[in-house]
């Protein structure tokens, strides 16, 4: 029973990548998903546990560190790839433009992913309570979903 139980929840990855709240994995940390006009918009608590996603005031300048360890990882594998394919090494013109273009083309998922990594990996107060996942369902019908 407890096995079934432990398997009746997604896992840590699964839910980062869906932005679910680190503590519930059921609310959404975003208003829309991540091509949409809303997508920059952050809930304030989550709509499922109520958890203040800002822990403190400022608390996402935080998200900066890691979009910028982010940036540069995305902009040296831009970089080599260039070379490898194009075997350039006269023009920088061409490594600016493909730079640019990551930096552009990546910043939706930089601003989302950095808030996420930053809620999941490094808030530890911010742990994952199955407790809270389950709560959602009220009803008795669980345990039959699971054995059936
Ligand atoms: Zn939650």
């Amino acid at each position: 029973m407890k096995a079934s139980e432990e398997k009746s929840y997604p896992g840590v990855l699964s839910s980062a990548w869906h932005c679910k709240c680190p503590r519930c994995r059921r609310g959404n940390m975003f208003e829309g998903p991540i091509l949409s006009f809303t997508a920059r918009q952050m809930r304030p608590v989550c709509p499922h546990c109520d958890l203040q996603f800002e822990k403190e005031p400022g608390y996402f300048y935080v998200a900066m560190y890691v979009s910028y360890v982010f940036v540069v990882a995305q902009l040296v594998t831009a970089c080599v790839a260039t070379y490898i394919l194009t075997g350039n090494a006269e023009s920088p013109w061409l490594y600016l433009s493909v730079a640019a273009a990551a930096v552009i083309l990546l910043a939706p998922f930089n601003y989302r992913y950095s808030r996420v990594v930053l809620l999941y990996w490094m808030t530890p107060i911010f742990k994952f309570r199955p407790e809270l996942y389950r709560n959602h369902h009220r009803e008795p019908q669980v345990h039959q979903k699971t054995e059936a």
